[in-house]
């Protein structure tokens, strides 16, 4: 058997992670910063990101669903905590109730079906305006929570990334919560709600895409580090003459000649269409654009700059989260998690 060497990889960089958890942890005052790894860690690995973090001294993690609890159970020691924000389906009681993690729990038949099982320690979301998972905030909290060993009382804003009123409103509603539902700690916000100042803190804050090199707020540039580089490797270069077309469609004509390299990289890698005629690779500092539609796995590159480049040789794809959502249309969360199996990842 020989290991398969992949001709597209990411390039990961352990230091500017724990560099943007330790800016994160910093900016959270006296709260604890915690971490989201959901989806695989946002595509880079859910157990390479854990891994690292717990090094640096995060101690609370966040998944979706008990099938990532379940792969990274192994790293659950002494005071790693991980919390399942969808809670607990019927389905999950089996795996759940023998797990180190424990449940977000957001619905008063989740609740039922926890304190039934024994009631081991658990967490507990409430909503404050977004409308997505949690108890409501006017419901009567408290009497459904009785009896449950409840360890982190959440909420999750909706637009921490702008500025609102909508913010003020959840906090203050949280705040209210935070009087009158008892857990051992109270947590709200997200990348961007850690921006957003002290009052937002609480006692543990819980980022997700500014770890991983995403740019939540203004506040955060000039301190936040990429930490995802893709690259891909030249299948094939050859001479476009003025008046030929590239790709599908035939998006692309050629008004002069050029010089192009074929990439082994696609639509079903997360390079979606909308870096057709935008994206941009480079290539020791040379600038070399998107030309014609993204296909499936293949895309050209214009790389008339660089005469040394050749079949096998492999380039840089522009991957600056804040300028490749702009050239793509694509949110810096899609950027990151449609990443896909393709590539070979590798930290540094
Ligand atoms: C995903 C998620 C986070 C992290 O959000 P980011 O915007 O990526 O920082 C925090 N809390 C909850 C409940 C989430 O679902």
């Amino acid at each position: 058997m020989h290991g398969y060497i992949a001709p597209l990889r990411l390039r990961l960089d352990g230091e500017a992670l724990v560099s943007n958890w330790r800016w994160l942890a910093q900016m959270s005052g006296s709260a604890a910063c915690g971490a989201a790894i959901k989806a695989n860690g946002y595509g880079l690995g859910a157990e390479a990101v854990m891994q690292r973090l717990i090094r640096a001294g995060c101690r609370d993690f966040f998944v979706s669903n008990w099938g990532e609890a379940q792969a990274l159970e192994p790293l659950l020691t002494d005071g790693v905590r991980l919390s399942v924000l969808h809670g607990v389906r019927g389905e999950d009681m089996a795996i759940a109730t023998e797990s180190r993690a424990k449940p977000v729990l957001s619905t008063p038949a989740q609740i039922a079906r926890w304190r039934d099982a024994g009631g081991k320690p658990c967490d507990v979301m409430i909503d404050t305006g977004m409308n997505r998972l949690g108890l409501d905030w006017r419901s009567e909290t408290l009497a459904v929570l009785n009896g449950l060993t409840v360890e982190t009382v959440m909420s999750h804003l909706a637009s921490a990334d702008e500025e609102v009123a909508l913010n003020r409103v959840q906090l203050d509603r949280f705040a209210d919560i935070a009087r009158r539902v008892p857990g051992e700690r109270h947590s709200l916000a997200n990348s961007a709600g850690i921006c957003r100042g002290a009052d937002y803190h609480f006692d543990l804050t819980r980022p997700g895409i500014a770890l991983y090199g995403g740019v939540p707020h203004v506040k955060a540039v000039g301190h936040i580090r990429q930490v995802v580089q893709p690259q891909a490797q030249i299948l094939q270069r050859r001479r476009l003459i003025a008046g030929d077309s590239i790709g599908y469609n035939a998006t692309f004509t050629a008004t002069r000649d050029h010089e192009i390299a074929i990439l082994n990289l696609g639509y079903a890698d997360g390079y979606l269409r909308g870096f057709s005629g935008t994206g941009e690779a480079s290539a020791g500092g040379a600038r070399l654009p998107v030309l014609g539609r993204v296909s499936m796995d293949l895309v050209a590159i214009d790389v008339s700059a660089r005469a040394d480049l050749a079949e096998g040789d492999w380039v840089d794809i522009d991957y600056d989260l804040r300028r490749a959502s702009a050239a793509s249309g694509l949110s810096q969360y899609e950027l990151l998690t449609g990443l896909g199996a393709r590539y070979d990842r590798s930290w540094a």
